[in-house]
């Protein structure tokens, strides 16, 4: 995955090549301390020889909102960058999973560090291989961080602003360090909030509890998905609500949520054992449900998908 690289990227309005998308060297710094960006997966669907992009328009509005916050003019419409996206799938030829990152910056900070306001902004859209690993058994195992989350007056964790991502990864570093596969954040409050790029939600006493938006999250779109999927299809009340560290010791089930780590069970948390330390009934039916709404085997939700016509392209 890591050295594997699309033909073309989109930058700035135009397709290019990988290999002439360079910027100078001089542009490395300031220009990505303002920058934000989206992660949005697409599935390839077999069957139908087709790729489906996950709730394309909800990515593409929520850069639109992170763009706001931190004040960076966006030159594209969400139409714009659908139409945008779509192409460059198509003519990367694009036939299996994948992630697709938009990122909006600045270049030509040099000199600019605190004044970056009312500047125009690049755009680039960037797409690599990135396998689902939905219904293969993959879990971990999480360290409540000794790092505290960023929050709404410090860095909106709201925006996906790449600064934001340097708190994660101190607590991913020490949760890898200290022997663990993922981090939980908590908030100034000493709440739970999320781990570092992905939301959090545990079952106890049979319903879904997950912190609120105001627990000093990222508005996540699968987050939401899922609500909806637990309420509408498993019938399972879920309540969004300020949660303690020691409930989730003593959960029943645990998992994080996100467009990478889409669902992934956490079988203990601190070394202490969620559940009996497996995959949970709930956690495991929800992966499977969504597992079928993005492979398109549950028509209910179609309007998520976005096709981007790739399998026409091959067959015409
Ligand atoms: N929180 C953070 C900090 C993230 O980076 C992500 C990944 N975008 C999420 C939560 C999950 O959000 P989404 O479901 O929209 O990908």
């Amino acid at each position: 995955m890591g050295d594997a690289h699309p033909t073309y990227l989109w930058w700035n309005g135009k397709q290019t090549r990988w290999e002439d998308a360079t910027v100078h060297v001089t542009d490395l710094g300031w220009s990505t301390v303002g920058a934000v960006f989206e992660g949005i997966r697409a599935y390839w669907d077999d069957g139908a020889e087709e790729l489906y992009i996950f709730r394309l328009r909800e990515h593409l509005d929520r850069l639109h909102q992170s763009t706001k916050l931190v004040r960076l003019p966006l030159a594209y419409s969400t139409d714009e960058l659908t139409r945008a996206t779509l192409n460059l799938l198509r003519a990367n030829g694009t036939r299996e999973d994948t992630y697709i990152r938009p990122m909006a910056y600045t270049a030509n900070t040099s000199g600019k560090r605190f004044a970056q306001v009312g500047q125009d902004s690049d755009l680039l859209i960037n797409t690599n291989p990135m396998p689902s690993h939905l219904l293969t058994g993959h879990a971990q195992h999480a360290k409540v961080s000794s790092w505290t989350r960023i929050s709404d007056n410090v860095m909106p964790p709201r925006a996906k602003n790449f600064s934001n991502y340097r708190n994660g990864q101190l607590a991913s570093m020490e949760a890898r360090t200290d022997g663990y596969d993922v981090a939980f954040l908590l908030n100034p409050a000493g709440k739970v909030s999320e781990a570092p790029g992905a939301c959090v939600a545990m079952v106890r006493d049979g319903r879904l509890i997950t912190p609120d938006v105001g627990s000093g999250i990222l508005e996540s779109i699968t987050r939401d998905a899922l609500i909806t999927l637990v309420r509408e299809v498993l019938g399972v009340e879920v309540v969004e609500r300020p949660i303690d560290r020691t409930e989730l010791y003593l959960a029943d089930e645990v998992f994080t949520c996100g467009t990478a780590a889409e669902i992934t069970p956490i079988l203990s948390v601190d070394r202490y054992d969620v559940g009996d330390g497996q995959i949970g009934p709930l956690t495991r039916e929800l992966e499977r449900r969504f597992h079928d709404v993005l492979r398109g085997r549950e028509e209910r939700y179609a309007h998520w998908r976005t096709p981007v016509g790739v399998g026409a392209l091959a067959t015409a």
